[in-house]
């Protein structure tokens, strides 16, 4: 039996297994992904102390080997429920219950999805949510990236070096991402910005073949870059040929297995103190599925290691029985 279950092996989850291990209390996490969680495809994380530059798969590997050499045992298997049994919890997946004195709930988010036709249908065949991993299939061809944030625009850099053209479809004129990464998009040659447009159509036969970009209203239209742009009419619609589109807008929360053990805001995020604490005893949440203003590697590691002093206090209290 272990102390303490974590759901989820991001940063907020291994931050939090290697407090425990080091304060001597034996937790199990549970990941259905990769251990070290979604910045495992980033190329390069600049604001993260002391280990600038360092790439995401570095630092889910570094990550990942150090709660490991804790002792924290990794267990590769989706949560189907958790529910409190007396003053113990348990934990189900499909092929095991695991019983722990505590939980700590950091499953953190799922990428956001447009909701357009063809965007399930063609997913893993032309739709993807993950440059690093998949742009390889797409040499020296086009392909189309969808969203503002820093995500969207580190996979257009990253496709523009591969592929032959990347069409970057923003809803607004104004990019979310940093600065630096805005400005160096803006000059690559081969990519073709298409602001104030949304995706309309994911289409194709097989596999992606076209993607259908129209205006989102008053003020729509044009708004090419430097690196150039569709500068068509706000409200015409215009098929880009692609054999690829990324889809890089943002992401939810996974909160859906606490439902009726905590509370959420309207987005999803669940509600718990800066401590991590949420009203059910025993019960810690750490990371980017809990409310907060910043989601950042840092913040996801200082949740972490917060939930893991609280569930360590949580314990030495209902063994004196207090
Ligand atoms: P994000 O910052 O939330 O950006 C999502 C983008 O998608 C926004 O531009 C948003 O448009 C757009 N969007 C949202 N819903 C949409 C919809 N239904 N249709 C069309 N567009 C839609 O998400 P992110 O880029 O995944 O980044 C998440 C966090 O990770 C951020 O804090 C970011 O700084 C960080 N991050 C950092 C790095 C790095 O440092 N290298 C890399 C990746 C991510 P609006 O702008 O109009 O809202």
């Amino acid at each position: 039996m272990a102390d303490v279950v974590v759901i989820g092996g991001g940063t907020a989850g291994l931050t939090a297994a290697i407090f425990l291990q080091r304060g001597a209390l034996q937790c199990t996490v549970l990941e259905t992904e990769i251990f070290g969680g979604r910045i495992f495809p980033s190329l390069s994380i600049d604001n993260y102390p002391a280990m600038p530059g360092i790439s995401g798969f570095d630092y889910s590997e570094k990550l990942h080997e150090h709660a490991r050499s804790l002792g924290a045992d990794m267990v590769n298997e989706a949560v189907e429920s958790i529910a409190r049994s007396g003053d113990m919890w348990q934990v189900s997946t499909q092929d095991s219950a695991y019983v722990a004195q505590a939980v700590i709930f950091a499953a953190g988010e799922k990428h956001r999805e447009l909701g357009i036709p063809g965007e399930a249908e063609f997913f893993g065949r032309g739709v993807a949510v993950c440059a690093v991993c998949d742009g390889a299939f797409y040499r020296d061809m086009d392909v189309a990236v969808i969203g503002g944030g820093d995500k969207a625009l580190d996979d257009a850099l990253y496709l523009s070096r591969i592929c032959n053209v990347v069409h970057l479809v923003h809803r607004r004129e104004e990019f979310r991402a940093a600065g630096g990464v805005v400005a160096q998009v803006k000059k690559t040659p081969n990519i073709v910005l298409h602001l104030n447009r949304v995706a309309i159509e994911i289409g194709g036969a097989s596999k992606v073949e076209s993607l259908t970009i129209g205006g989102v209203g008053a003020g729509a239209g044009g708004g090419s870059g430097a690196g150039g742009g569709s500068g068509g009419n706000g409200d015409e619609l215009e098929k880009l040929n692609v054999s690829g589109v990324f889809i890089a807008i943002g992401s939810v929360p996974l909160s859906a297995l606490c439902a009726g053990l905590v509370q959420t805001d309207d987005q999803g995020y669940i509600i718990a103190g800066e401590d991590c604490k949420t009203p059910t005893p025993g019960l810690f949440v750490a990371g980017d599925v809990r409310r907060k203003p910043f989601r950042q590697l840092v913040t996801a590691a200082s949740d972490g290691a917060v939930a893991a002093i609280a569930a360590a206090e949580y314990i030495t209290s209902k063994k004196r029985g207090e």
